[in-house]
């Protein structure tokens, strides 16, 4: 056995951090691991969590090279993982889709918040109400909106990625899309292409208004922007944070409890991220699977570091090997 040492990380800054970054997620992990192992379905995934990340072993540019990630869908340690993980592959498919001069927006599709009960078909409903949009299947010819349904021309490639986020106060739910939508450089200055926030909002709503309580005329809220140049950085990242959201909210070991199983029904075997069109090009290229829950792990020989989570914390147990 390794005799313990006292962490020494003056000479790696960045790995300093990134440890802590492991204890904050791993801290959260234990949360929920508690909260699941009183809740009689999921005590077999509260052990996985518990056994989730004790062991890393991290390359000096911090790579994980060896651990014993749960992979569970609702594990902390795992979404931030998962979420760093499609960051930087939607950043190289990004980076492959360079040449094309694609322009991005990011849009946010919403629908009014829900009860746990409604979670589920909620889910189903963004779902099946998106994909119909996007291929341009929600209205007929006749209809007096079918000249707006265009997204197939006009949107050439798109990430889509659920979140659902929890308000407390109000015990509400709030699953929402968030999609990044390559376009042509040209969609800006082509009216019959560009879409407007008040277009699309009426395209996304439809008449499904009265379906959710609200006036028929009443529009879903919803965002759409233009991505800058210089911010696509924090739109790969809004993309990808869906992963770690609904966890980092300020609950106890009660609200997890509440919230546990809600999501666990609404969710399960649900796929949270699909692409579309040139992004889906970009990832067959480069063979990306963003539902991939591998971590990479390739073990260059380098000198690695070993860290057990002993007591609350990440410790080094030995330097190199
Ligand atoms: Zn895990």
């Amino acid at each position: 056995m390794n005799k313990l040492q006292k962490p020494d990380y003056s000479d790696f800054g960045e790995l300093n951090q990134l440890i802590g970054s492991f204890d904050v997620h791993k801290g959260y992990a234990a949360l929920v691991a508690t909260a699941m192992q009183e809740i009689s379905v999921m005590e077999n995934k509260a052990s996985h969590l518990w056994e989730c990340g004790t062991y890393l072993e991290l390359d000096e540019q911090g790579r994980l090279v060896k651990s014993t990630l749960c992979r569970e869908r609702r594990c902390p340690l795992c979404q931030w993982r998962r979420s760093l993980r499609v960051y930087g592959q939607v950043q190289k498919m990004l980076q492959w889709l360079e040449p094309g001069g694609y322009k991005y927006l990011h849009l946010v599709l919403t629908i009014p918040n829900c009860r746990a009960d409604d979670l589920k078909n909620q889910c189903d409903w963004l779902y099946t109400r998106s994909t119909a949009m996007f291929s341009d299947r929600l209205f007929g010819k006749r209809d007096q909106l079918g000249p707006i349904a265009h997204c197939k021309r006009s949107f050439k490639g798109i990430v889509r990625a659920l979140e659902v986020t929890y308000n407390s106060d109000t015990d509400l739910y709030h699953p929402h899309l968030h999609c990044l939508i390559a376009v042509k450089s040209s969609y800006f200055t082509n009216p019959a292409d560009y879409y407007s926030q008040e277009k699309l909002s009426v395209l996304w709503t439809g008449y499904a208004a009265p379906n959710f309580g609200m006036k028929h005329g009443d529009l879903f809220v919803l965002h759409v922007k233009r991505v800058k140049d210089s911010e696509k950085n924090n739109a790969v990242a809004e993309v990808a944070k869906y992963a770690v959201k609904p966890f980092h909210c300020d609950l106890d070991i009660d609200g997890y409890k509440k919230i546990l199983p809600v999501l666990n029904r609404a969710l399960s075997g649900r796929r949270m991220l699909q692409i579309y069109g040139v992004f889906a090009d970009a990832a067959r290229a480069l063979k990306i699977d963003l539902n991939d829950d591998k971590e990479e792990t390739e073990d260059s020989g380098a000198l690695t570091r070993k860290f057990s989570f002993i007591h609350g914390k990440y410790r080094e147990v030995a330097k190199h090997d």
